[in-house]
């Protein structure tokens, strides 16, 4: 431990600009702390990140004299080497920055991300004092916690994973008069703030809140064409305590293909739409300028404004709907809603299903694997243990089971589950994702993106031919330092302007090449991207760029990029993104995983259009790992719409 404190110290050291106000030796032991918790956490990520800082203490040390300067020197060869060296001075990048963003001084504020015009909600006029509502707590009774015996009931459904999909689908179980058992890997953690509660993360810690809420603390990397960090929620919730609230319906063009090509007939005669409206009474899903009193929502969105109304656009950007009230703008919704403002599962369909008594919640329990009857490949429940590991392994049962863990946990569930390997299903094909490439505006006077809503303007002309949407958005300083470009110094020269920049991005659909290799523990999530995906992505920053550039008034200059930024001016930034030959060249990032399991009438699917695993009994998927290819736009709505339809089937006789 004493060696792995030491390369922490190091790389710290190489990174962090001299005028930092955060000490080499306190971002150190916050690093080594995280590290700690992440192990603690019981990821099977932490094998491989303790293994590449061994390789970084190795390969960046070892050899040098440890000075600030060698070591810099050392980092940088690697940086230009071809991976993995490239990609191990690239994590230590990412790693040193986010720490130093993220390490609170001892009054509890980010002092290196204060030092650059950020300041935490609670210190701005409207956060010092804000009434935040009554929680509605989940009864004790409910949440089983990892050390709590496992009764020995038999439940009409075991749904596992509790996210956007299996919360609505075990509320309509619940509503149906179903028992639940619903089991989560990720923790019970109530999202409201406390200053009384030391258990309880503050708002606008980070590092706390990525280990609480975030699977793999939001460590998940693919493998394959890019290196690309897969965001995943890992809580009671799921992805929607987490997420950016935004709400699409799935767009004419991907409901005709689904209803042509794969048998989802629900997608154009009315029964969609009519799940759709269903969620949004629950959730109170209303259009972002009812939702946010007006100017908290992202303050990008006005630069973005002022250049589609120059350029004859305005109508093409318009608000999201979302599914806030009375948001606060604290820009902290990837952190989970402190101030509850936030209509999650957590805060509406969970206590409504937990009030009927038919439902319990076994968190911190991770589904090893379901439990098949040989004969007829009948699902009787789940094998699950803790997620922390220590204790013993347990079979919950049920008549059903409903696989909910989120597209890349539903395949490699599946995956693991040996006893369906005769049935040769192809799971963990056609996975597919929406993803995004940040482009940073920077304009004269500041921007404070932070501000206000973290995502509440979407830009759309014609998404059949385009492919993409544009959106607005801002993150927090350490989390914001991983989309901007730059090594070294000119990294930290650019989160200098963290105020200054409006931020948006093009979001595109991928094709669905790729696939979660479930061979693997943990599995591997294995990315195949084509032409068509990198000329969407082109084409969705050249608009991106010209919107900026067409605002008044007009950015400084444009930013996109990867290790290499490219800073755009009006003149060159066609030529620049015409030149970009390869997703290296550019930072892409997914929040938005999708397939590994599609719905297909088929052969080549992995669940029926009942929702239905193939050639088996009691088995079904519901959640994002079924849908047969991305939807191009935000997909939590459609999710839980989804999980709605397919109540019927699962809780059917
Ligand atoms: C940072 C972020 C911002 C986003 N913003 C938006 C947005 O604004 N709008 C939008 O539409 N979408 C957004 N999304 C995406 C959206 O939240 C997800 O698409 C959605 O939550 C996926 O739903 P799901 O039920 O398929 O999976 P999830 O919500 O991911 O839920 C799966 C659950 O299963 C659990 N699990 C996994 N494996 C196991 C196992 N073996 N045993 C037990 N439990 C298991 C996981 O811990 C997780 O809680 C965002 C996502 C993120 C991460």
């Amino acid at each position: 431990m004493a060696a792995e404190l030491e390369t922490l110290r190091a790389l710290i050291d190489a990174f962090r600009p001299p005028s930092c106000p955060v000490s080499v030796d306190a971002a150190a032991r916050r690093a080594h702390e995280f590290l700690a918790a992440f192990r603690a956490s019981g990821s099977p990520r932490a094998g491989i990140l303790d293994t590449s800082l061994s390789l970084l203490g190795l390969l960046a040390l070892a050899g040098t004299d440890g000075g600030r300067e060698s070591v810099r020197r050392r980092l940088t060869v690697m940086d230009s080497s071809l991976p993995p060296l490239r990609d191990l001075a690239r994590l230590a990048q990412r790693l040193a920055t986010v720490v130093l963003y993220a390490t609170l001084d001892q009054t509890g504020r980010p002092a290196a991300a204060q030092a650059i015009g950020y300041d935490v909600f609670a210190d701005r006029p409207r956060g010092a004092a804000p009434v935040v509502p009554a929680e509605p707590r989940l009864p004790a009774d409910v949440v089983v916690g990892p050390a709590e015996p496992v009764p020995g009931d038999v439940y009409d459904v075991v749904v596992v994973g509790s996210g956007a999909a299996g919360s609505v689908l075990a509320a309509r179980l619940a509503g149906q008069g179903r028992t639940v058992a619903l089991v989560e890997s990720g923790d019970y953690v109530p999202e409201r703030y406390d200053a009384g509660a030391p258990e309880r993360p503050r708002p606008h810690d980070e590092l706390d809140n990525l280990l609480r809420y975030y699977k793999d603390a939001g460590l998940q990397i693919t493998d394959g064409d890019c290196r690309m960090s897969v965001l995943q929620g890992q809580c009671v919730g799921g992805g929607s305590v987490v997420n950016n609230a935004v709400c699409f319906r799935m767009p004419e063009q991907v409901r005709s293909i689904w209803a042509r090509e794969f048998g989802a007939a629900w997608a154009v005669d009315g029964r969609l739409d009519a799940a759709y409206d269903r969620i949004a009474r629950d959730l109170r899903i209303a259009p972002v300028t009812t939702a946010v009193p007006d100017g908290w929502i992202n303050p990008s969105a006005r630069h973005l404004a002022s250049g589609a109304r120059a350029l004859g656009r305005a109508d093409a950007l318009r608000p999201c709907e979302v599914n806030i009230e009375a948001c606060l703008g604290c820009g902290y919704c990837n952190l989970a809603c402190a101030y509850l403002r936030k209509r999650t599962v957590l805060q509406t369909l969970l206590p409504a299903a937990a009030s009927t008594g038919r439902l319990r919640i076994f968190a911190g329990r991770r589904a090893r694997e379901i439990v098949i009857r040989s004969t007829a490949y009948r699902a009787e429940g789940v094998i699950a243990e803790p997620t922390r590991g220590g204790g013993e392994r347990r079979v919950i049962r049920g008549r059903r089971v409903a696989v909910a863990a989120g597209a890349v946990g539903s395949s490699a569930l599946l995956g693991r589950t040996t006893a369906l390997n005769p049935l040769a299903l192809p799971i963990g094909e056609r996975f597919s994702f929406n993803f995004v490439s940040p482009v940073h505006a920077e304009y004269e006077t500041p921007v404070r993106a932070f501000d206000g809503l973290q995502m509440g303007h979407y830009y759309l002309e014609d998404l059949p031919r385009d492919g993409f949407v544009i959106e607005t958005w801002c993150s927090p300083p350490a989390t914001q330092s991983l989309s901007l470009p730059g090594w070294m110094d000119e990294l930290h020269e650019n989160m200098q302007r963290y105020a200054y920049y409006a931020s948006a991005s093009p979001l595109v659909g991928s094709t669905s090449g790729s696939k979660v290799d479930t061979r693997h523990t943990p599995e591997r999530i294995w990315i195949r991207l084509d032409g068509r995906d990198l000329d969407r992505l082109k084409h969705g920053l050249e608009r991106t760029c010209e919107l900026f550039f067409a605002s008044s008034p007009p950015p400084r200059r444009v930013l996109i990029g990867a290790r290499k930024g490219w800073s755009l001016a009006p003149a060159t930034y066609r030529r620049a993104i015409d030149a970009i030959a390869s997703f290296d060249d550019v930072q892409i990032s997914t929040a938005h995983p999708q397939g590994g399991n599609a719905l297909d009438p088929a052969e080549r699917g992995v669940v029926r259009p009942d929702f239905r695993v193939r050639d088996t009994r009691d088995l079904y998927v519901v959640d994002a790992s079924v849908f047969p290819t991305s939807l191009g736009v935000n997909p939590q709505w459609t999710i839980m719409a989804v999980a709605d339809l397919a109540a019927a089937h699962v809780g059917g006789d």
